[in-house]
C-alpha cells in the first residue's frame, strides 16, 4: 500500500493527477484537500501529536488561496515526523520563480502543470524510491545500533562470567588476586593499614561425607552469601579462594576494625544454623578465620606475605579449636 495525499485547490487539476495516479497507485490510496489549511488540519499540525497519517508522498501545489504551497511545504517540513516524506511540489511553468522557495522550504522536486502522466509517474515513482531507500537505511541503522547494544551486553556478560565463582556467586580467585594487587598499591599511595582475612569451614569434608557433596554445594553458597551480606563499605571486598575457603579484603581498615569484621562473621555463620551432625566443634556450621594487616609502605608487592600471614592466622585459629578468629602481624617472606 502506498499512501499519496493530494492537496490542490483546482478540483479539475486533483481529478486529473487521481486518474493518472490511479493506473498505478490504488485510488482509495490517495487523499485529496483542496486548500493547505485543510491538510494541516488531517496532519494536526497545529496540534502537539502530529501525525504523517502514514503518507508516503505530498504532492502540493504551489499557488492556492488561503495559504499557499510553500508555506504549507514549509509548515508540514518542520515538523520531525515529517523528514523521511518526501513533497513534490506541483507548478505551472509561469511559476518557476517560486522553486527556489519551494526547495528551500523542503520540497525535494517538482512536476510542472499542465500534468503529463509519464512525467507525473516517472517522478512520483522515483521519489518513492527514494524514500524506500532512506527507510531501508534508517532500519538497517536502527538494527546495527541493537546489535551493537547486544553485543556490549554480550561482552559484559562475559567479562562478569570471567570473575565470578560459579557456585557461590562471589568473585573467584583470578579476580581476588586482582583486586589484592590494586589495593596493595592504594595502600602505598595512601599510606593506609591493608587488612586481609582467611577465612575456611570447620570440619567440611565430613559435612560433605555427612550430606553429601551437592549438599556441600548448597552450604558454601549459603556461607558465601552470608559473608557477603556483612560487608558494608564500598571497598570491601570478597571471594572464593579456593574449596571452602573465602578471602576478604579491607582497604583503609587497621587490625582492630578487621578482627571486629571478621567475629561478626564467625557469629553470623554460626547463627546460620546449618546442622552439622558430625562436626567435632558445634552442632552447625562454623568456620575459623585468619587476620593479618599491612602497615608497612615500601612500595614492594608483597601481597604473597600477606596471604602468608593471614593464611598462618587461620592455621593457629583451627588447631587451637576452630570457630574462632586469630590475628598474626604482617611479617615479610
Ligand atoms: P578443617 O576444619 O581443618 O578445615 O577441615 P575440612 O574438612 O574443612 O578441610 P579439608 O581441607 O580436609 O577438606 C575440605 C573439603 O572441602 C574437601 C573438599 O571435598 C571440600 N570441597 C572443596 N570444594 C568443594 C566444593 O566446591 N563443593 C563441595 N561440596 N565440597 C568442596
Ligand atoms: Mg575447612
Ligand atoms: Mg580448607
Amino acid at each position: 500500500m502506498t499512501k499519496i495525499v493530494l492537496i490542490d485547490d483546482d478540483q479539475d487539476s486533483c481529478l486529473l493527477i487521481k486518474t493518472f495516479l490511479g493506473s498505478i497507485y490504488h485510488k482509495d490510496d490517495i487523499v485529496e484537500f483542496f486548500s493547505g489549511k485543510a491538510a494541516l488540519e488531517y496532519f494536526q499540525l497545529d496540534a502537539q501529536t502530529a501525525c504523517t497519517q502514514g503518507t508516503d508522498l505530498i504532492l502540493l501545489d504551489v499557488l492556492m488561496p488561503d495559504l499557499n504551497g510553500i508555506e504549507v511545504c514549509a509548515r508540514i517540513k518542520s515538523n520531525n515526523a515529517f523528514d523521511d516524506v518526501p513533497v513534490l511540489m506541483v507548478t505551472a511553468s509561469n511559476e518557476l520563480e517560486f522553486l527556489a522557495d519551494s526547495f528551500e522550504a523542503g520540497a525535494i522536486d517538482f512536476i510542472n502543470k499542465p500534468i503529463r502522466k509519464i512525467e507525473l509517474l516517472a517522478r512520483v515513482s522515483s521519489a518513492l524510491r527514494l524514500r524506500n531507500e532512506v527507510m531501508m537505511r534508517r532500519m538497517r541503522e536502527q538494527e546495527l545500533i541493537e546489535l551493537n547494544l547486544t553485543l556490549k551486553e554480550n561482552n559484559l556478560m562475559l567479562e562478569q562470567l570471567a570473575i565470578i565463582d560459579k557456585l557461590t556467586g562471589i568473585h573467584n580467585r583470578g579476580h581476588l588476586d586482582w583486586v589484592l594487587s590494586r589495593e596493595w598499591a592504594s595502600t602505598q599511595r595512601n599510606q593506609e593499614p591493608l587488612s586481609l582475612i582467611m577465612v575456611d569451614i570447620d570440619h567440611f569434608k565430613l559435612y560433605n561425607d555427612t550430606y553429601g557433596h551437592l549438599g556441600g554445594d548448597d552450604c558454601l553458597r549459603q556461607v558465601a552469601q552470608a559473608l557477603l551480606s556483612r560487608l558494608r563499605r564500598k571497598n570491601d571486598f570478597i571471594g572464593r579462594y579456593g574449596g571452602e575457603e573465602f578471602m576478604v579484603i579491607l582497604p583503609a581498615t587497621d587490625h582492630h576494625d578487621a578482627m571486629l569484621l571478621a567475629e561478626a562473621f564467625r557469629v553470623d555463620i554460626q547463627n546460620l544454623s546449618i546442622p552439622h551432625s558430625k562436626s567435632k566443634n558445634a552442632e552447625v556450621v562454623t568456620i575459623s578465620l585468619g587476620v593479618s594487616t599491612l602497615t608497612h609502605f615500601n612500595n614492594k608487592d608483597h601481597s604473597d606475605s600477606l596471604i602468608h600471614c593471614a593464611d598462618q592466622a587461620l592455621y593457629q585459629a583451627k588447631s587451637s579449636g576452630r570457630n574462632q578468629v586469630c590475628f598474626l602481624p604482617y611479617t615479610e617472606l
